[in-house]
């Protein structure tokens, strides 16, 4: 099995992508460890299902993040999937939710990858789940969402040239209109998310988890500081 004998660490694993990319390496054979804010209940059914570990440790508080994967030990693969999604009109946003999704997108995302790559072995990765809302961004009210996933991009650009030398990668996945709690493929915004798209359907969870595990194997292993967008074209 692939990633039999490798260590992945889940940020943000309980519920639709995450929940989909611990599955997927868990079924590979890896040892898996996932954190969750408050889907206790969907937590616990997905680890008992796939023997991985889940962790309670919000992603927006960094000592509590950076305190979880550093217990954990030495991780193989980092993914950071825990994101947020705050939409509307930025004059009418609510400051302290565009505050709370910034802790969680950006924050969570750089301090977890720099805790994770302290004790990284050679070959390691870290994935980031982005968006490609990052790239292309065709509706209003996204700006802050948006922000958060284009700051992802520059940090795996920088981090891409300081872990490099150890043999490390840093890439960022990029989905589109993607069918999950976050963003129902039979919700009120669906229709107008498959408008722009060349593809007219939303993608999976299960295709961006494949993504994502190619660019943690072994194959990928030239592959850095680059963007992976899988949104049937809707960023084309
Ligand atoms: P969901 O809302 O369906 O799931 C989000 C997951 O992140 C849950 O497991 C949730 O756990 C976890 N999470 C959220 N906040 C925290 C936190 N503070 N600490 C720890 N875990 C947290 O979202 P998706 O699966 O749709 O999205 C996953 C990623 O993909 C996000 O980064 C999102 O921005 C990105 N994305 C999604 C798209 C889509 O169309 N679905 C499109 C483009 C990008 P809990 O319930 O326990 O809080």
């Amino acid at each position: 099995m692939e990633f039999a004998d490798r260590k992945v660490f889940v940020v943000g694993g309980s519920r639709g992508i995450g929940a989909a990319i611990v599955r997927r390496f868990a079924a590979a054979g890896a040892t898996v460890v996932f954190t969750y804010a408050a889907s206790a209940g969907a937590a616990d059914r997905l680890a008992a299902e796939t023997g991985a570990q889940a962790l309670q440790a919000d992603a927006g508080a960094r000592d509590e993040l950076i305190a979880a994967v550093r217990d954990a030990g030495p991780i193989d693969i980092f993914v950071y999937n825990a994101g947020l999604l705050v939409l509307g009109d930025p004059l009418a946003l609510d400051a302290d939710e565009v505050d709370r999704m910034i802790d969680v997108n950006v924050r969570g995302a750089y301090f977890g990858s720099v805790e994770a790559s302290r004790l990284m072995p050679e070959g390691g990765r870290i994935l980031i789940i982005g968006s490609d809302t990052a790239d292309s961004t065709p509706f209003p009210g996204l700006a802050a969402y948006v922000l958060t996933k284009a700051a992802m991009q520059g940090m795996a650009r920088g981090l891409a040239c300081d872990l490099g030398p150890r043999d490390i990668t840093i890439n960022v996945v990029q989905p589109g209109p993607t069918d999950t709690d976050m963003n129902p493929a039979n919700g009120p915004r669906a229709s107008g998310m498959l408008e722009p798209m060349a593809i007219k359907r939303y993608g999976t969870a299960d295709e961006v988890a494949s993504l994502t595990l190619y660019l943690a194997g072994t194959q990928a292993r030239g592959i850095t500081g680059a963007m992976h967008t899988i949104d049937g074209g809707f960023a084309a």
